[in-house]
């Protein structure tokens, strides 16, 4: 069925295969948000196989740099035993932020697809365009706003309640 992955456009909405990928970053969102966190979430896949499913845990384990995409770039170079994820496609619910894109960047993934943009703090579209600058050594093969409706309303909907509780 996804024998011509990624040809299909990033259109968002329908069956193509960036969205069901999208919605496994999704359900992984979901499972941030069960433990109050910010819910972004994050799937890194070679071919159809899930190499790593993560998401934002930086208030329980007190750590800036637990993004999504930090967490599941580790898992993923532990499951295939090699920090070069060079035949791999992450996918994540929020425009990656600069740390995130530079561990990408790292990782030499050569295909990321993310769900709602960040304009305050997006490193690929938004603020700066880090995985496609060619004074860098690597670019990606980007595809933004797949489900972003649905990425960018869980976030929404996540702080307006933390308004409601006073918090930040
Ligand atoms: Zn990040």
């Amino acid at each position: 069925m996804v024998s011509e992955w990624p040809a299909g456009e990033a259109e968002g909405g329908g069956d193509d295969p960036l969205s069901e990928f999208m919605r496994l970053a999704l359900r992984e969102a979901e499972q941030a948000l069960r433990e109050n966190e910010v819910p972004i979430g994050a799937v890194i896949l070679r071919g159809e196989r899930v190499l790593a499913a993560a998401h934002n845990q930086r208030e329980q384990l007190r750590d800036p740099t637990a993004h999504a995409e930090m967490i599941a770039i580790t898992q993923a170079a532990a499951a295939i035993g090699d920090w070069r994820l060079e035949d791999c496609a992450l996918y994540v619910t929020l425009e990656p932020c600069p740390m995130c894109a530079g561990a990408i960047l790292q990782a030499r993934i050569p295909v990321v697809v993310y769900g709602a943009r960040d304009p305050k703090a997006g490193a690929v579209d938004s603020l700066f365009s880090l995985l496609n600058d060619p004074r860098l050594n690597h670019r990606c093969q980007v595809y933004g706003g797949v489900l972003a409706e649905e990425c960018g309303r869980m976030l929404t909907e996540f702080f307006r309640a933390q308004r409601r509780l006073g918090k930040k």
